[in-house]
């Protein structure tokens, strides 16, 4: 059974992250979602309430799960029984930073290989830092993101206030 590991940050999930899952979901026997449990203390939503939206966002999605993860992202995957990492790609910063981060891995990991899939067009632009500042000043998100994020995002903002 062939397994992959998409790993993130998540901070929260959006439509671009959903693509890409969904995508490597119709080439993988199982997709697993790995919620990066960082120390960066920046991150808008804590690391219980990312795995919270993104196990929201793929409860009808049989093949694809998602945990936590804590160190290093190869030997997560190793330990989840996958021979490859995916990651999605929007344009040239993207890959110049998953190139480096790739050949670090295999210095690693030499086994463990990188697939990238491109974004979708309609998704190009979309990260999770803009969309949190779009949110914060009140822009529509209703295209952007999964219904139970849309929600998370406004209470989370309101609280905030
Ligand atoms: P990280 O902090 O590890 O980059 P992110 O949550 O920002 O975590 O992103 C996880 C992965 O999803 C990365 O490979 C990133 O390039 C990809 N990604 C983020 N937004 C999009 C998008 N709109 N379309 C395609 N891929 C995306």
């Amino acid at each position: 059974m062939a397994t992959v590991v998409y790993p993130g940050t998540f901070d929260p999930i959006t439509n671009g992250h959903l693509d890409i899952a969904i995508r490597a979901a119709r080439l993988f026997d199982k997709v697993i979602i790995g919620v990066y449990d960082t120390p960066d203390k920046r991150l808008l939503f804590s690391t219980a309430e990312r795995l919270e939206l993104v196990k929201k966002s793929v409860a009808d999605r049989p093949n694809i799960e998602v945990t936590i993860f804590t160190g290093m992202t190869v030997d997560f995957a190793i330990d989840m029984g996958a021979k490859s990492l995916v990651r999605g790609l929007r344009r040239s910063s993207d890959f110049e930073r998953e190139f480096e981060m790739e050949l670090m891995n295999k210095k690693q990991c030499p086994d463990l290989e990188l697939v990238c899939l491109m974004s979708s067009l309609q998704y190009q632009f979309l990260s999770s830092s803009l969309l949190k500042e779009v949110a914060s000043l009140g822009g529509n998100i209703d295209s952007l993101v999964p219904a139970p994020v849309a929600e998370a995002l406004i209470e989370k903002l309101h609280t905030r206030e």
